[in-house]
């Protein structure tokens, strides 16, 4: 673990063994098994190290980012290969891109670094009131596996930038790549600035939501979790932000699924259901909403390219969808999708479920496809978080919005309509933080990002989202000369 500038282990003498998913029981690695002592110590060097950090030039914190940013860039390699071996994301389609994604927001928010700016008020030339953008103090974050270093990218710049200092806690199933980051990043950052403790959740992340030296609490992971952490900070009013997660409705429209056009809606519908992370993300459209007057012939050409996916060891170069990540998460989505195949009148179009190559022994899973299924069952209310598409029809506009919306969750949204008018009507009317259209894709570094409802509170990814996620405005008013 990273603390104060040193790598140490738990002061407990405890170690965790990390197990790759893509190789069922094989350790990686150990880690530290923190404690609430580890996390105190991290605080203190977090609490120490912070006026020095926060009274930096701007210039000064943005040039550390960026040249983090190219450190990075260097390893990038490195980054996409323990990620494959860590979460078990295939290494093409989501290990080498989320490696990317790390550098370009290290690179955005070393960039805009100056812009946590505060406000002039023309308020008399016998008066002075301007507002400053002043750092929260020591941020907390605390992390999910499913996609770590996307997630830490969210936070950590963000943070910094803002002249913050950090404590953060991997997830237990996947903490080695936020620990190589971690390396990376201290060689530039003054000892104390970045802090990392490794350990459970009950226990490190606990003590990271109760520990009154933490300002703000910057949590992504489960809507279970995040109440529990959302309570508990907020019981001792902490400042926070909680990314969580969803179910978001997918809708396709007869004109996205007119023959000059239907393969690429499906392949985008393909990619915003995030088949090719397994599902394990928050923002899969895991809930698709077909036209009646297109259902059977859309669905026959989205089984088709679904089932062509290829499921393997994240490392090779050919596979599309490497492994589930951990034995509890895999049984549950076969659970899942035992609980959907026994409602009546469900219709499976695809269960590759346990149609997996032979030879591997990692919690390999192929894509489902559901049909038929009415928006109150389990399957369509609760998020799997695995390689499950739930299939829903649909007549008129009104009925789908309804369905749509009628979720706690309204973390993302796509909506698929060659009409821009209705694909735009629909996008309002979405009660989601994230609405793309005819995309799945498409995030870009910069954009907001955040959930509505039990999807999350407050936003972070944005210039927007870093200075409401990470400063306090202070007003000073100052009378002028005699
Ligand atoms: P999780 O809620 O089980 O764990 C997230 C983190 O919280 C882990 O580091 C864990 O150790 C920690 N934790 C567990 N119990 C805790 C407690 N009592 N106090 C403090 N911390 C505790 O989530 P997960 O299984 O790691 O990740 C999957 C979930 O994350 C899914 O629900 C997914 O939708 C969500 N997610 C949301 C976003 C988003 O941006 N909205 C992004 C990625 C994942």
């Amino acid at each position: 673990m990273l603390i104060g500038g040193e790598w140490v282990p738990s002061e407990s003498g405890a170690w965790r063994d990390v197990v790759t998913p893509a190789r069922a029981e094989q350790v990686l690695a150990r880690v530290p098994e923190g404690t609430k002592a580890d996390l105190d110590r991290a605080v203190d060097a977090a609490t120490a190290a912070l006026p020095a950090w926060r009274a930096l030039h701007f210039r000064e914190r943005g040039t550390i980012l960026l040249r983090i940013a190219d450190a990075l860039e260097q390893r990038a390699e490195d980054f996409a290969q323990l990620t494959a071996q860590d979460t078990g994301n295939a290494l093409r389609t989501q290990a080498r891109p989320e490696s990317a994604t790390l550098v370009a927001l290290f690179r955005y928010f070393g960039g805009v670094a100056g812009e946590f700016k505060g406000t002039v008020l023309p308020a008399g030339d016998d008066q002075l009131q301007y507002t400053r953008l002043e750092p929260l103090g020591v941020v907390g974050a605390i992390l999910p596996w499913n996609s770590p270093l996307m997630i830490a990218a969210m936070k950590l710049p963000a943070a910094l930038a803002a002249g913050n200092t950090l404590v953060v806690k991997p997830a237990e199933d996947a903490p080695l790549t936020i620990l190589l980051l971690a390396q990376v990043m201290s060689e530039h950052l003054p000892a104390g600035v970045l802090n990392v403790v490794t350990g459970v959740g009950e226990t490190v992340g606990q003590a990271i939501s109760e520990h009154p030296g933490i300002h703000k609490v910057s949590f992504t992971g489960s809507s279970e979790v995040g109440r529990i952490v959302g309570a508990t900070a907020g019981g001792r009013l902490a400042h926070q932000s909680l990314e969580l997660g969803g179910k978001s409705p997918n809708i396709v429209c007869p004109s996205a699924a007119a023959p000059d056009v239907i393969e690429a809606t499906a392949e985008g519908v393909l990619l915003a259901m995030r088949f090719s992370r397994q599902g394990q993300s928050c923002t899969a459209g895991s809930r698709l909403f077909l036209h009646e007057d297109v259902h059977d012939e859309f669905l026959r050409v989205l089984v088709e390219k679904v089932s062509k996916l290829k499921v393997g060891d994240p490392l090779a170069e050919e596979t599309d969808m490497g492994a589930i990540i951990n034995r509890s998460q895999y049984e549950q989505v076969l659970d899942y999708i035992e609980d959907g195949k026994s409602q009546p009148g469900v219709r499976v179009a695809l269960d590759m479920s346990r149609d997996v190559p032979e030879g591997l022994e990692g919690y390999y899973q192929g894509p489902t496809i559901l049909a038929g299924v009415a928006n109150d069952w389990r399957i369509a209310r609760e998020e799997i978080f695995g390689p499950v598409l739930v299939v829903i029809p649909w007549k008129d506009e009104d009925e789908v919005v309804a369905m749509a919306n009628d979720s706690h969750y309204g973390l993302a949204a796509f909506v698929w309509s060659r009409d821009l008018d209705q694909a735009l009507g629909l996008a309002h009317r979405i009660e989601s933080g994230w609405v793309q259209v005819n995309q799945g894709g498409g995030q870009v570094v910069g954009q907001s990002y955040g959930g509505y409802k039990a999807s999350g509170i407050g936003r972070e990814f944005s210039i927007e989202g870093a200075i409401e996620g990470f400063t306090q405005t202070k007003q000073i008013n100052v009378k002028l000369g005699r």
